[in-house]
């Protein structure tokens, strides 16, 4: 029998809490694989050390069960054939049926990279002639959350019950979010977080709930329960 895993993937080790923590402390009772594909050592605070321990952290207050690196060059995610079969591979190994990917525009270089590169990857892994040391794997769905800009999302998710919890996984990256008095001013330790939950109060706003994370699913959307829409 198929597992039910989830595999998500974010360009530096905050980007997935940012666009999706409320989906991930919902779900902790799925397998859910985080993987960043750099250690965000080009960020203007923090260092490798520093950002590493906050990601394990942060996995640990979600209750994910793995949390892995890449250690591709943080501000240079290149989309060549190298890193679509590394990624490719990372998905034959653990088999998802469900793909994350950050939103392909946004504000940052990095991101928008690091979605092109999930989206060559997945197609990638589906090819038998693709030849590696897993066998080949396709998911059954590719979803894009969003880290900066938002449009075109064509599905919300109630995060209502669990907005603390990603409040909490959010605060374990203090080295971005936090400001010590010797932090570096960056949009990111400006009320960051504040300013993240009261997106997702607008979204919920929306829908008729406290708050909510938006993503686009990619390809058709089929309804089997018109009570359920
Ligand atoms: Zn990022």
């Amino acid at each position: 029998m198929k597992r039910n895993i989830i595999l998500i993937f974010g360009a530096h080790p905050d980007d997935i809490e940012i666009g999706m923590g409320g989906f991930i402390a919902d779900n902790k009772d799925s397998e859910i694989i985080m993987c960043d594909l750099t250690l965000g050592e080009m960020g203007s605070n923090g260092n490798i050390e520093i950002r590493e321990k906050e990601a394990l952290k942060s996995q640990s207050v979600l209750n994910v069960k793995e949390r892995i690196n890449l250690s591709m060059a943080d501000r240079n995610i290149i989309v060549d054939k190298k890193n679509i079969e590394i990624v490719s591979n990372v998905i034959r190994k653990y088999k998802p049926k469900i793909v994350f990917a950050p939103y392909p525009k946004d504000y940052h270089p990095d991101h928008e990279n690091c979605s092109k590169l999930v989206r060559e990857a997945i197609h990638l892994s589906g090819l038998i002639k693709f030849k590696s040391n897993y066998e080949k794997h396709r998911p059954d769905s590719f979803i894009y959350y969003y880290i900066n800009d938002i449009e075109n999302q064509n599905f919300y998710y109630n995060i209502s019950e669990v907005i603390e919890k990603k409040i909490e996984a959010l605060s374990c990256h203090e080295s971005q979010f936090g400001n010590d008095g010797k932090s570096v001013k960056t949009y990111l330790n400006n009320d960051f977080i504040d300013k993240i939950v009261t997106r997702d109060k607008y979204y919920g706003n929306k829908c008729g709930v406290n708050y909510c994370e938006t993503f686009h699913k990619v390809g058709a959307i089929l309804v089997n329960n018109i009570w359920e829409i």
